[in-house]
C-alpha cells in the first residue's frame, strides 16, 4: 500500500505522500517537526490539533487541511485518518486503510503521560511502520516525577549558588513540556523566542502552561540569579548567555541517557527525558497493534528487526530520512561511542 520512494512514503492507490521528504503536491503529515513536516507542499493534511503548529512553521500562505481524530478523508477509495501519537500537540499516527487491508504509520511516538498532548492510542492494523529512535535494550526512561524533581533540585540549587538556571531543549514539543512539569512556585520562567512563539500556540490550542515571559525583552541589569531561562540548544553559545551573568546549564534529551553527549556540548547537567519510546515502550506499542508485518524507519533499526523476527513477525527496515530531531540527531555520534 506504500512504498519508498525518491520523495518519500508513497501511496499510489490514493496519489499522496505520508511525511514527504521533499515538495509534493499532497503530504499527509504526522507533526510539524522538520523532519516529517517538509516545506514547499501544495496541501498539507493534518490532525485538527497540529494545524497551529504546523502553520507556525509553513507561514500564512501553505494550504493546510485538517482532519479530527478518528475521522476518515477519502483519497480516491483509500481512507485516511489520524490517531493521536503522544509525541508533540497534535502528533498523530496515520492509519490507512484500502480494501479491508489496514497500514499504520506512526510518525514519532512516546507511551509516557504527557499533558501538552494526547496520549499515544494503539491502532489494530496488518501493517506497522514503526520509529526506532531508540530501539536498543538499553533505552528504558525512568519515571518523569523523578527527572522532574531533578531539575527544580537543580533550579533551587542555583539560586542558592547565585547562578541563572538556562535550560536547553528542543523548541517544539520538549520545551513546552518541561515547563507543563517544572515548579513554577521556585522562580520566574523566561524563554528564548523561538520557544515563546510555540508556547503561544499551545496556549491557543488550550494547554495550560505556567506563565512565562520573552528573555529578551528584559531591561539591561536584571537579576537573573533566580530565574530558569528555557532556550533551543543552539542558544548555548557565548553571545546568548553572556546576558544572564553566572549560569549554570541543562539539557533535556533522551541522549542524556549517554555517557559523552553532555561532556562534548559542555553542559552543567542532563535530563534525561524523551519524546521518543524507549524500548520496552516500542516493543508493547507494536504488540498492541496485532501486526504481523512491521517496518521499521528512525535510528537503531537492525536490533529492533530481528528481535521482532526471533519472535515470528515479518519485520524490515525500511530507508527513510526522518532522522530524528534536531537536537537529537546531533548527538548520534557520541552514542555511537559509548557502545564500543
Ligand atoms: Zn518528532
Ligand atoms: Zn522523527
Amino acid at each position: 500500500m506504500l512504498r519508498v520512494t525518491g520523495n518519500g512514503l508513497y501511496c499510489e492507490a490514493g496519489d499522496f505522500y505520508v511525511d514527504p521528504w521533499c515538495p509534493v503536491d499532497r503530504a499527509v503529515i504526522t507533526h510539524a517537526h522538520s523532519d516529517h513536516a517538509h516545506w514547499g507542499c501544495k496541501a498539507y493534511l493534518c490532525s485538527e490539533e497540529c494545524r497551529g503548529v504546523l502553520r507556525a512553521r509553513m507561514g500564512p500562505d501553505a494550504v493546510i487541511q485538517t482532519a479530527a481524530w478518528g475521522a476518515p478523508v477519502l483519497f480516491d477509495g483509500v481512507h485516511v485518518s489520524f490517531h493521536p501519537a503522544g509525541h508533540i500537540l497534535g502528533s498523530a499516527q496515520v492509519r490507512i486503510e484500502s480494501d479491508g487491508e489496514v497500514w499504520v504509520v506512526s510518525g514519532d511516538y512516546k507511551l509516557e503521560h504527557d499533558r501538552t498532548c494526547r496520549p499515544f492510542e494503539p491502532v489494530r492494523c496488518h501493517t506497522f511502520i514503526t520509529e526506532s529512535t531508540f530501539g536498543l535494550p538499553i533505552y528504558r526512561w525512568r519515571p518523569q516525577p523523578e527527572i522532574f524533581s531533578e531539575l527544580n533540585a537543580w533550579w533551587r540549587g542555583n539560586q542558592e549558588n547565585g547562578k541563572a538556571s538556562v535550560l536547553f531543549a528542543y523548541a517544539l514539543g520538549k520545551a513546552q513540556r518541561l515547563l507543563a512539569g517544572v515548579d513554577p512556585s521556585i522562580g520566574p520562567i523566561f524563554c528564548h523566542g523561538a520557544v515563546e512563539k510555540l508556547n503561544r500556540v499551545y496556549r491557543d490550542a488550550g494547554i495550560d502552561l505556567p506563565q512565562t515571559a520573552y528573555a529578551g525583552a528584559v531591561e539591561k541589569g536584571y537579576d537573573w540569579s533566580r530565574a530558569l531561562i528555557v532556550a533551543p540548544p543552539s542558544g548555548n553559545a557565548n553571545p546568548y548567555l553572556r546576558r544572564f551573568g553566572t549560569v549554570s546549564t541543562g539539557f533535556a534529551s533522551g541522549w542524556m541517557r549517554i555517557r559523552g553527549t553532555r561532556r562534548r556540548r559542555s553542559i552543567d547537567h542532563g535530563f534525561v527525558l524523551s519524546d521518543h519510546a524507549d524500548w520496552p515502550g516500542l516493543l508493547s506499542a507494536i504488540e498492541a497493534t496485532g501486526a504481523q508485518c512491521v517496518m521499521v524507519t528512525h535510528g537503531y533499526r537492525a536490533p529492533l528487526v530481528r528481535w521482532l523476527c526471533e519472535r515470528g513477525l515479518d519485520a524490515k527496515a525500511l530507508e527513510t530520512r526522518f532522522e530524528g530531531e534536531r537536537d537529537e540527531s546531533e548527538a548520534t555520534v557520541d552514542s555511537a561511542e559509548a557502545f564500543e
